[in-house]
């Protein structure tokens, strides 16, 4: 198990360059990333009205936010009428010593869980660990990533960069037995028998929650492998760690946020399991655990209401941005050091994890807007990525040789006369670099590491704007 790593500059364009320079890893991100964004397309154009959903979803997310606390509020006061029992935590330790007091108040040293990137955010299995509960993630991606200690690539296929190989190669370690790589159905049946052995042997069952209802205390869960029903409602205890923001008020609102889900996740028009738990098994529905708790997690949530960050708390964590991003698509998941990656990540790594600790991340875009326009609740993500460099300029969080280049590039670029020759002086020492547009300068001197910068054009612009006369 892998704890999140910080990311300076230096190390996101290290994991970066390792991930460029992988051409069967940049096929594989290719091809899912692109399988996604045709599935999202073409669900959304099958959709009516799609936009006005998509505004409408926006307005309902915005307003819940509005009165976050009385719906909270709300929510718990009808999940406890259904019989559930609701905690605060206000951070991700406190989320997994509930979650692992409950355990041990059970007896329960095996849990099972469902992919929720709430507990990867909280590194919940490393504080079950530490309590001597094991956790088993049931998730087919997240199941191989738990084997080989990985955090996920994707928020919502946390192994597409893993080949058949490598997972029969997991596989094999822990069946004792040569499974090949080209046989799939056996590789996923063998998945199969050795997690309904955990299922059946789980005393206690983890799961995130997608949506939290509140008018009826409801808990739903999107999935796809039927692996949440098994963790759900074969262990005698069920915890939710819900992040406070997932909040519909009713069902009313929690219907545009499902069709928009998974059309814009993975293409399909609602998932192959969409599961709504209320309280835990009573006498009129007696399937199910006897017992249901419900974790509301704050963990630096609440800090952000109010600020010109609030609005990334409307995200659904459909991964539609990270499909779309330029440069999660050649950098990849890892480059981000933390389980949130892509655009969202890139905005909310360093507002639950701090600046500091992720000062990388808000240069790591090219604000094209993409992220804006694919995003199904309209968040605008490239303003607010403005807002943390502006936060970074302020704070003076880049290394000193950084600032002390921008402020002289700056200070050039504001004065013509020196900026003329500091141009020419830079034409004059670029001459044994420069072929066919490009640099060719030698590693230590070069700043984008494997790339070639462009060259400075023979002739400025204002030159030839000034010799052509046929462009006055
Ligand atoms: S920011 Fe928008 S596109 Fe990105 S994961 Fe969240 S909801 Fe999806």
């Amino acid at each position: 198990m892998t704890a999140h790593k910080p990311t300076s500059t230096a190390q996101f364009r290290a994991r970066a360059t390792i991930a460029i320079k992988d051409i069967r890893l940049q096929g594989a991100l290719d091809g899912a990333t692109g399988h996604f964004r045709i599935g999202h397309d073409s669900a959304l154009a099958d959709l009516p009205h799609a936009h006005e959903m998509s505004r409408h979803l926006k307005a309902i997310r915005s307003s819940t936010l509005a009165r976050l606390a009385e719906h909270l509020e709300a929510f718990e006061r009808n999940a406890q009428a259904a019989g559930a029992q609701v905690h605060w935590a206000r951070d991700g330790l406190e989320a997994g010593q509930i979650t692992a007091s409950i355990a041990q108040a059970h007896g329960v040293s095996l849990v099972t869980k469902t992919k929720s990137m709430a507990t990867e955010e909280i590194q919940l299995n490393h504080t079950l660990q530490a309590a001597g509960i094991q956790p088993v993630e049931t998730d087919l991606g997240e199941w191989i990533l738990q084997l080989s200690q990985e955090p996920p690539y994707h928020i919502i296929a946390p192994a597409i960069h893993k080949t058949r190989g490598q997972v029969a190669q997991l596989f094999s370690e822990q069946t004792g037995q040569s499974l090949p790589a080209d046989d799939i159905p056996r590789l996923t049946a063998e998945a199969r028998r050795l997690l309904r052995e955990k299922f059946l042997a789980a005393g206690l069952g983890i799961t995130g929650a997608n949506i939290g209802v509140a008018e009826t205390g409801s808990i739903v869960l999107v999935t796809n492998e039927g692996n949440a029903e098994m963790v759900t409602g074969l262990p005698p205890v069920h915890v939710v760690i819900m992040g406070i923001e997932k909040i519909a008020p009713t069902w009313n609102d929690a219907a545009p946020w499902l069709a928009l889900l998974a059309r814009s996740a993975t293409g399909q028009p609602l998932s192959v399991y969409t599961t709504f738990i209320t309280g835990p098994a009573h006498p009129v529905d007696p399937d199910g655990p006897g017992e249901l708790h419900i974790i509301l997690l704050d963990n630096r949530r609440s800090v952000q209401i109010g600020t010109e960050y609030e609005e990334v708390l409307q995200c659904i964590r459909c991964g539609s941005c990270l499909n779309i991003c330029p440069v999660y698509r050649e950098a990849g998941g890892h480059a981000y050091g933390n389980p949130y990656s892509g655009p969202i990540g890139a905005v909310v790594s360093p507002l639950l994890f701090g600046l500091e600790a992720y000062e990388a991340l808000p240069q790591a875009s090219s604000l094209c807007g993409a992220c804006l326009d694919v995003c199904p609740v309209q968040i605008d993500l490239p303003r607010m990525l403005l807002a943390l460099r502006a936060e970074e300029v302020e704070a003076q969080i880049a290394p000193r040789s950084l600032r002390l280049a921008e402020s002289t590039a700056a200070y050039v670029l504001g004065r013509e006369r020196l900026m003329n020759l500091a141009t020419s002086v830079l034409r004059l020492l670029q001459r044994p670099f420069a072929r066919d547009g490009r640099l060719h300068l030698p590693d230590w001197l070069n700043p984008l590491g494997e790339r070639q910068p462009p060259s400075l054009a023979k002739k400025p612009f204002r030159k030839l704007w000034e010799d052509n006369d046929d462009w006055h």
